[in-house]
């Protein structure tokens, strides 16, 4: 039976960068994958440019049962540590928008940086090839696979998360842990559009396709960017951050037009030409469309001249502080992430070294720590990777 230090299960973002730190310390290293290429997250990742990592990115930018675990391993692999390996690769990159960094050509040039550097270090990457059974020996663990058996000292689990099954996420991760008698916190999709029922759809059907640079609100969580009417619900970047907050039953609240004083601008355009409709008004500021619906809405269409204050201040709500009840989420068919996963409490915030199962570790997305949308969830499948390939 073949014999390794360390074998890695998931050839994603955070099992490849444990892998090419645990090579660099001398450990003999496998890494495998039930697909049949490495880094398939990553090369779909940023419309296929993989949005790498954030210039910002700090603790707070992740969701977590205990919000302090990420501390430790994003402070000792920090985005600029990221962005100083792109640059030695000759990786060129720019800033697209709120610190997020994407390559200016491929996804793939992120991937091939990884191969490249762990199999230089002598890492040997194993594709198609599935994990049947694995097993705790005095020695560390006899992994069964497809193609026959291994046996490792520390054993890493980096399967990533439940998030876009037709690519071959399993929950794989989450099953390996709760047999090694490690929680889970519950598992929901998340970065993912939310739906509407038929009866609100039918109502904003004719608004698919058109954008607004919304602020969308959920409880305390509010977040500033484009928000995407589509043919389900909401999209866009606004919309798939509040998701991670949002829950069944939650409204969240829009502001379409954020620090336009709607009321101010409605009374300034009476006073110019009170014979326009409130939706011309409107529609100098947002979609043609989306101000005829807010009309239809409210249904306030006649003349601003007759409009009275309170008439005028239904309408500055309607844009301005839009409540509306999400019916559900599009699920891990579109989720950009998984919420949840193995408990934090169980594992060592400086290695993520299970603390119950000596040699056991979790990294990336299969953990309960996730990130914001804008290059955080790969900040954190690096910073988390490299701790476990400093201890493994
Ligand atoms: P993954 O990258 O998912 O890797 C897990 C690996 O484990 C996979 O290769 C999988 O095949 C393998 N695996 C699973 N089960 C098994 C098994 N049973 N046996 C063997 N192997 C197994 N984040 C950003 O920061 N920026 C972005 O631009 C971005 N864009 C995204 C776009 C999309 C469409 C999606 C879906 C996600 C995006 N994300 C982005 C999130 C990011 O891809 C993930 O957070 C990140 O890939 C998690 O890394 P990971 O290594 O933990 O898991």
């Amino acid at each position: 039976m073949q014999s390794y230090d360390v074998v890695i299960i998931g050839a994603g973002a955070a099992g490849m960068m444990c892998a090419l730190e645990a090579s660099k310390r001398g450990r003999s290293v496998l890494i495998l994958d039930h697909a049949a290429m490495p880094g398939e997250k990553i090369r779909i990742s940023g419309g296929g440019r993989c949005n790498f990592t954030n210039i910002h990115a700090s603790p707070k930018n992740f969701l977590s049962a205990n919000p302090h675990f990420c501390i430790s391993a994003l402070s000792r692999y920090t985005q600029r540590d990221f962005i100083a390996l792109v640059e030695r690769h000759r990786i060129a990159y720019h800033e697209k928008t709120l610190g997020q960094l994407f390559c200016d050509g491929s996804a793939r040039q992120i991937i091939d940086m990884l191969v490249s550097e762990m199999q230089g270090r002598g890492a040997e990457l194993v594709l198609s090839t599935e994990v049947k059974d694995v097993r705790k020996t005095s020695e560390g663990f006899v992994l069964t696979l497809s193609t026959g058996t291994v046996a490792c000292q520390s054993l890493v689990v980096a399967c990533g998360g439940k998030s876009i099954p037709k690519m071959g996420a399993t929950g794989f991760g989450y099953e390996l842990a709760e047999r090694f008698g490690l929680a889970i916190v519950e598992t929901r999709p998340a970065l993912v559009p939310l739906t509407f029922d038929a009866k609100t759809l039918e109502r904003l059907a004719p608004l698919a396709g058109n954008a607004v640079d919304a602020e969308v609100a959920c409880g305390k969580a509010r977040f500033s960017e484009a928000m995407l009417f589509t043919h389900r619900g909401v999209s866009g970047p606004s919309i798939l951050q509040i998701s991670s907050y949002w829950r069944e039953g939650d409204e969240i609240r829009i502001t379409m037009l954020p620090g336009v004083d709607v009321a101010d601008l409605i009374r300034a355009a009476k006073r110019g030409n009170g014979r326009q409709a409130v939706q011309t008004v409107l529609a100098n500021h947002l979609p043609k469309r989306l101000a005829q619906s807010i009309a239809e809405r409210t249904g306030i269409d006649g003349n601003l001249a007759d409009l009275s204050d309170a008439q005028i201040k239904t309408v500055d709500a309607a844009v301005n502080d839009w409540r509306i009840k999400p019916a559900g989420s599009e699920g891990y068919r579109t989720a950009e992430v998984t919420l949840g996963g193995v408990d934090t409490s169980g594992l060592d915030q400086k290695t993520m070294q299970a603390k119950s199962v000596p040699g056991l570790f979790f990294i990336g997305e299969a953990v309960d720590v996730t990130g914001w949308l804008g290059g955080y969830n790969f900040q954190w499948a690096w910073s988390s990777g490299w701790v476990a390939g400093q201890a493994a």
